[in-house]
């Protein structure tokens, strides 16, 4: 199944000293296996992998909900990877893996934090050492938060932007339980990277920077509960007629990455495997770093375009400790150094925040405005509904 290691055939080269070089055949199409495919980022990646000739996935999920039936080379897994046996099948069978898995919603990060953890790290350790014993290429979307509170270099020193290989990791206490997922995430980039320095597994570590675009999260009260990322919680104020919450205020900034521009980052790495291998990549856009309250102005006025009829919402501040509870904490602000990806991808986004969210809202309300809306009633007639 894996591609024949021989001759070098594609001229390319690891630029990461310490770990081997490994050649393979352009030509042979490798399996490749997604875990979290179900997802946000999932639903985006899998249509994009399916679209390619000779495609081969298995996408692994506990809900697919997002994930369009009938894709051509898709086969679904509905499973969950705690199951060491469904990680030993995949690892098995495919070439490349590709993990996604994660409880990635700063809501759970103090309130579920033990959860978050064995997510982002217990659940992972196994597929780790699997892909190093098979010699599977490992391709792990990890965070941005492993960063921390902001950008400071390796002498402690603030800097502008956040570079894969220069800047600190700035965690707060461990009080501040806000911490767990991006500590679990940060422990797990550890092990891959010993495990590709010392053991020959073949991986690249992503860091994503924001990544928003249409299926994003859940509504509260039609598809979860429970507070989602900002985009969602600030279309869910929208569809509902609710104000939009600061948190703080809103100063935080954060920048922004359109989801078509991130997968097609991640197609890059899939078909660059030398200059990627035992690399930590940012993916985000530097261009779009604005704050959370420019964000929600943006998006009202998006929503405003397409329901000109609609009451003008309102933004209303509240405290993160009323907002997220006891234990959070919050990035002040993240901008993606981006010289990496460029370098190796020659991939570099386009995409401003006002051009990226029209398309956005219009899927929120073709989803959600009429589920929205007989919510609203349920709850007017059954006040006691959640
Ligand atoms: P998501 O929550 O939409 O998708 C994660 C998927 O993993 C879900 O469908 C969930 O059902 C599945 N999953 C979780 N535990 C599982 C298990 N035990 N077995 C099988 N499936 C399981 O998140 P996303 O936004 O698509 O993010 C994907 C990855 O990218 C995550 O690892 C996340 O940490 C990382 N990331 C995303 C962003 C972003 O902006 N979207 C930013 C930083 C990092
Ligand atoms: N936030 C907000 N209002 C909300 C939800 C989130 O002001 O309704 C803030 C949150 O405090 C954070 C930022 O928006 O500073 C981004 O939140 P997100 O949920 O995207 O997670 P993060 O970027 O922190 O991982």
């Amino acid at each position: 199944m894996r591609p024949k290691v021989s001759a070098p055939t594609d001229g390319q080269r690891s630029s990461r000293p310490g770990f081997a070089n490994v050649t393979r055949s352009p030509l042979a199409p490798s399996r490749i296996a997604i875990l979290g495919a179900g997802g946000f980022i999932g639903s985006h990646l899998v249509p994009a992998l399916a679209l390619r000739p000779g495609a081969r996935i298995v996408a692994i999920d506990v809900a697919f909900d997002k994930l369009p039936f009938g894709l051509p080379g898709v086969e679904r897994v509905q499973a969950s990877i705690k199951d060491r046996g469904v990680l030993d099948a995949i690892t098995a069978r495919a070439d490349i893996v590709i993990s996604l898995t994660a409880m990635c919603n700063p809501a759970l990060y103090n309130t579920r934090p033990l959860e978050v953890i064995d997510a982002s790290y217990t659940d992972l350790v196994p597929l780790v050492k699997l892909c190093a014993e098979r010699k599977r290429r490992l391709i792990h979307l990890s965070t941005c938060e492993v960063y921390g509170r902001r950008a400071l270099r390796a002498d402690g020193r603030p800097s502008r932007r956040m570079d894969e290989d220069r800047t600190a990791l700035c965690l707060g206490p461990i009080h501040r339980e806000r911490w767990t997922y991006a500590a679990a995430k940060q422990l797990l980039e550890r092990v891959i990277w010993a495990y590709g320095r010392h053991r020959g597994l073949e991986f690249t570590v992503v860091r994503p920077f924001n990544v928003i675009g249409p299926r994003m999260d859940f509504i509260p009260g039609v598809d979860g509960q429970g507070i989602p990322r900002v985009l969602a919680a600030f279309m869910h104020a929208l569809l509902t007629g609710e104000d939009l919450v600061l948190v703080d205020g809103g100063r935080q900034r954060r920048s922004f990455l359109y989801v078509d521009e991130f997968v097609n980052a991640l197609l890059h790495i899939i078909d660059r495997p030398e200059p990627c291998r035992g690399q930590i990549i940012n993916l985000g856009n530097d261009k779009n770093d604005v704050s959370i309250r420019t964000l929600a102005r943006s998006l009202v006025c998006a929503f405003l375009a397409q329901r000109p009829n609609a009451r003008v919402p309102r933004l209303r501040t509240l405290t993160a400790a009323a907002f997220y509870g006891e234990g959070y904490d919050d990035s002040i602000v993240r901008i993606p150094s981006m010289a990496k990806a460029v370098r190796l991808l020659g991939w570099r986004p386009h995409m401003p925040l006002t051009q990226m969210l029209p398309p956005i809202v219009a899927d929120y309300l073709a989803r959600y405005e009429s589920r929205v809306a007989r919510h609203t009633r349920a709850r007017v007639l059954a006040p006691g509904l959640p």
